[in-house]
């Protein structure tokens, strides 16, 4: 395909889906891949990400062809809108991406564009994995406690954008509606009301739940919790719940997965788990944020609607560290676009001091989807002893006695040198 503004690498070779199959890719040594570097410290850790994400893919024998699209500011710049139809289609269509922060103005202006990307490329599961990496200041006794992969829903729930603005006719259309119609009997309070719907439906959450269980056997996990607050919205966090637990039932042999009988409210220390078997069971969203901290080492996989797992990956990224340390991917089928849980952090940008560890470690995850193991680890080894050197970007400095305080252009040379060093 042509574009009218991005421009194509000379070299390299697109990454395709294998014959035969529905969801795997087939990767050339040589991948285009699309890069946006994002609003605010995009600005600083795009960049710093995508030098570190190609040292280590030449020290292992490959190269990435970066093809700059543009979203937010800078597509505004160059198309005077915030998300072009040849950024969405370059994506799609190169299967795999990178992107970093995209700022979203508060209670009005234009909708989420991190959210339309996820919506509009079916990239249905978002997932944080969430590990701590040695010599990462962290607020918790035991950090190293924390081993966890947290599965978001990424399309519907309260972020599918069905809202109605109070004052306006739509929303009194839609409480005339669910009063009369539906014969609501709660209260509504009188005068002006924002409204909106929180759709979860059978098939946002079965193939979510699926992702992280299929995740969980791969990877010799243990556990997949799936985390909701069916006790208050029954017909839409209780029903993820619901259908969660159908899937675990369901579609594994039960010595492949055991779905947990009642693990809302009984423990299951007495339970027979067939050895080797992934275990399924439920909590309570608001407990969980709470058993996150106090019995960390008990969980593994998160598997949960929308808003829940935007809460909990952030809460989780704080125990390891804070935003500036945080990873993120979001999953298609065949398809997957990285980007680290943080935003554009406005008061930090372009003053070359952000942490881009995050963005540099979504990129981690981009090289784990294309099979790049090798350079994965070395990624993962090159960040550690670069930080355990006690050279560190503010965030972390400002927290660990001794440390070195770098610029992250300073930061992102340390760990390429530490990579060719490595290697
Ligand atoms: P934020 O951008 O994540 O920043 C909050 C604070 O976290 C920063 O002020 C900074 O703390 C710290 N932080 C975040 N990233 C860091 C990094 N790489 N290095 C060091 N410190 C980092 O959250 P926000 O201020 O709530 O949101 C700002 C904008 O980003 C909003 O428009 C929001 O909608 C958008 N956003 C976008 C995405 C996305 O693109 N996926 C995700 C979340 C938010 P200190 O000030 O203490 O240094």
């Amino acid at each position: 395909m042509s574009y009218d503004k991005i421009e194509v690498p000379d070299e390299g070779e697109q990454i395709t889906l294998k014959e035969g199959t529905e969801g795997e890719i087939e990767v050339p040594d040589n991948p285009i891949i699309p890069i946006i570097h994002g609003d605010g410290i995009g600005k600083d850790v795009g960049p710093a990400a995508q030098k570190v994400l190609e040292a280590a893919a030449e020290a292992t024998g490959r190269s990435i062809n970066w093809m700059r699209v543009y979203a937010g500011e800078s597509a505004q710049e160059k198309y005077s809108e915030n998300l072009p139809d040849e950024t969405v289609e370059a994506i799609r269509e190169h299967r795999v991406a990178i992107k970093g922060p995209l700022t979203t103005p508060v209670g009005s202006g234009f909708r989420s564009l991190n959210v339309a990307l996820r919506q509009t490329l079916d990239l249905y599961a978002n997932v944080r994995p969430t590990y701590y990496l040695d010599g990462v200041p962290s607020p918790m006794k035991a950090p190293e406690e924390m081993d966890m992969v947290t599965f978001r829903e990424n399309t519907e729930d309260v972020y599918a954008g069905i809202e109605w603005e109070a004052g306006t006719d739509e929303s009194e259309q839609v409480r005339d509606f669910v009063e009369d119609e539906m014969d609501f009997d709660g209260i509504m309070h009188e005068g002006d009301i924002g409204l909106g719907l929180k759709p979860i439906s059978e098939k946002g959450s079965k193939r979510l739940v699926r992702e992280a269980i299929d995740y969980a056997i791969e990877n010799d996990r243990d556990k997949v919790t799936l985390v909701h607050k069916g006790n208050i919205m029954k017909f839409t966090e209780g029903q993820f719940g619901d259908w969660g637990m159908e899937v675990a039932e369901e579609e594994y042999p039960d010595e492949e997965v055991f779905a947990a009988p009642d693990s809302l409210w009984e423990t299951q220390d007495e339970v027979d788990i067939p050895e080797d078997a992934v275990m399924v069971e439920e909590r309570l969203a608001d407990a969980m944020l709470q058993w996150m901290q106090l019995r960390t080492d008990e969980f593994d996989i998160l598997a949960m609607p929308n808003l829940n797992g935007d809460y909990l990956s952030d809460a989780a990224g704080a125990q390891i560290g804070g935003l500036g340390i945080a990873p993120g991917g979001n999953f298609g089928t065949g398809r997957m676009l990285a980007e680290p849980v943080h935003g554009s952090a406005p008061k930090r940008a372009g003053q070359d001091m952000a942490n881009p560890t995050a963005m540099i470690l979504s990129g981690r995850l981009m090289f784990d989807y294309l099979g790049w193991d090798d350079a994965s680890d070395l990624i993962r080894d090159a960040v550690e002893e670069t930080i355990s050197s006690g050279k560190v970007t503010y965030d972390l400095e400002r927290q660990l006695e001794g440390a070195e305080k770098l610029a992250t252009s300073e930061y992102t040379d340390e760990i390429v040198d530490t990579i060719e060093q490595l290697s």
